[in-house]
């Protein structure tokens, strides 16, 4: 790191040159239909992190198959969450909908006595009749404190896009968190759920650099929310959290431009941009990010030869596809046939948007027919999209990559720069395999027609 705050040179060896294309780079915005997740599937990461806390989804029976579907197997494993199902006696106002609220959350409080944090989340069906939910977490939460606290955010399709509902719920605790005293010290308060695992490594390395106290948000345990005001810096670790780190910076807290910490170069200017505002010095800096970006380089090495020269096209998803489509083209070589955001926050996004290769094509929202043309006609070597266009997209003959697996696996931050590489090249290296299994009966078949003496 050099003294203006800039990251060290040797991260980017290995990279493309930062030919920075402007934040102002047009961009296509779309209207139309599209193929996204509401932000109940959200629920699947956050129930995880948060150990103490419980979701409730107020919606219908497609509310209630969405999240199983999108949950998978850990469904079979008592998890944190459930669907409050809105039945035809609700809708048809004969039975109060907010006397069955308070007897479905009464019955689950009294059946799971680790709650803490208890999150009531709206959905289509329940934004559509207009049931106030937050009056009724306000009812809830009197009703059931100090034991549980209820909150509500809305996870509905109409309102929010797969990661937005973190957004959402994040945003929720902010009026939770407690206030900084006058005697607060400096802290970095990092925001954005992270897998266990990474956020152990953060920890260790803001410990290494002499960045403290650090915080995160979501916290593990609903007590344990971190307090917040002036004194704290805000480092976002998502890119998709607008709403949570506007009410964080009306609490005084001040936000840290950085790009996200995907891969090598997007971790090493994350982490220098708060080794910055800590004062910590450069050489310190070096010495200690200079080890890791060293293994991480090595990691990712084999994965470059892989995709090197290699087009990758992006559907819009989780609003990751700018820090991942920044990486793929600087450090491992790719050419970026098209980059779709469901949503593009210019502040927060310009660090990373001062790095994409010059004419990259951004596209915002989405247009399914349109964008799929533009697709078909581009012929990208992978694919990244949701799992609904997957399969018939590699039933024409292309290869993709699931966008969902980049939000349930661990992928910031040094040590899973390897794996976060490994997750684009799999798919190419399998449709390789296929291709050479496809050939291989051609060559086999002579064979078997002699062993069976015809
Ligand atoms: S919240 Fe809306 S979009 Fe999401 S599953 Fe329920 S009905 Fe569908």
């Amino acid at each position: 790191m050099t003294a203006d705050g800039n990251f060290a040179p040797a991260a980017l060896q290995g990279s493309r040159p930062a030919e920075a294309c402007a934040p102002e780079l047009p961009v296509l915005v779309e209207r139309g239909q599209h193929e996204v997740f509401c932000g109940l599937t959200g629920i699947i990461w956050l129930h995880r992190k948060i150990q103490d806390a419980f979701f409730l989804v107020v919606g219908s029976r497609t509310c209630a198959h969405l999240i199983q579907s999108a949950a998978g197997v850990m469904i079979f494993a008592e998890p944190r969450f459930a669907t409050a199902i809105i039945e035809d006696r609700d809708l048809a106002g004969l039975a109060d909908m907010n006397d069955e609220l308070d007897k479905v959350v009464g019955r689950l409080l009294e059946r799971r006595p680790e709650i803490k944090l208890l999150f009531l989340v709206g959905s289509c069906p329940s934004e559509v009749i207009k049931l106030d939910l937050s009056r009724a977490a306000q009812r809830l939460s009197s009703l059931h404190a100090p034991r549980v606290r209820v909150l509500s955010y809305s996870g509905s399709g109409i309102e929010t896009t797969f990661t937005q509902g973190e957004d959402a719920c994040l945003a929720a605790l902010v009026p939770q968190m407690p206030a900084e005293t006058s005697a607060s010290p400096r802290s970095l308060l990092v925001v954005g759920c992270l897998a266990d695992v990474v956020e152990d490594q953060f920890r260790r390395l803001f410990a290494e650099l002499g960045v403290g106290p650090v915080h995160f948000l979501p916290p593990r345990s609903s007590g344990e929310l971190p307090p917040v005001g002036p004194q704290t810096h805000l480092l976002l670790a998502q890119p998709f959290l607008a709403e949570t780190a506007r009410l964080l910076e009306n609490r005084g807290a001040r936000r840290l431009a950085a790009p996200f910490p995907l891969g090598i170069e997007g971790t090493t200017a994350w982490l220098a941009v708060a080794a910055r505002a800590f004062g910590i010095d450069p050489l310190r800096f070096d010495a200690v990010t200079g080890p890791k970006i060293e293994r991480a380089r090595r990691a990712l090495q084999r994965y470059r030869k892989e995709l090197e020269g290699k087009s990758v096209f992006f559907f819009p998803d989780s609003q990751l596809e700018i820090p991942l489509a920044r990486l793929l083209a600087r450090e491992l070589g790719m050419e970026l046939a098209e980059v779709g955001t469901p949503y593009l926050h210019r502040r927060h996004m310009a660090p990373e948007l001062a790095l994409l290769p010059m004419g990259t094509f951004l596209s915002q929202g989405q247009h399914l027919d349109r964008q799929l043309d533009r697709c078909r006609a581009a012929r990208p070597d992978l694919v990244v999209c949701g799992l609904g266009l997957a399969n018939p997209l590699e039933a024409e003959g292309l290869t993709t990559k699931w966008s969902i697996e980049l939000l349930f696996s661990p992928v910031q931050g040094y040590e899973q720069a390897g794996d976060l590489a490994e997750l684009f090249a799999r798919p190419l290296r399998r449709r390789a395999k296929l291709a050479r299994l496809a050939e291989a009966p051609a060559r086999a078949e002579p064979v078997r027609i002699l062993a069976a003496g015809e």
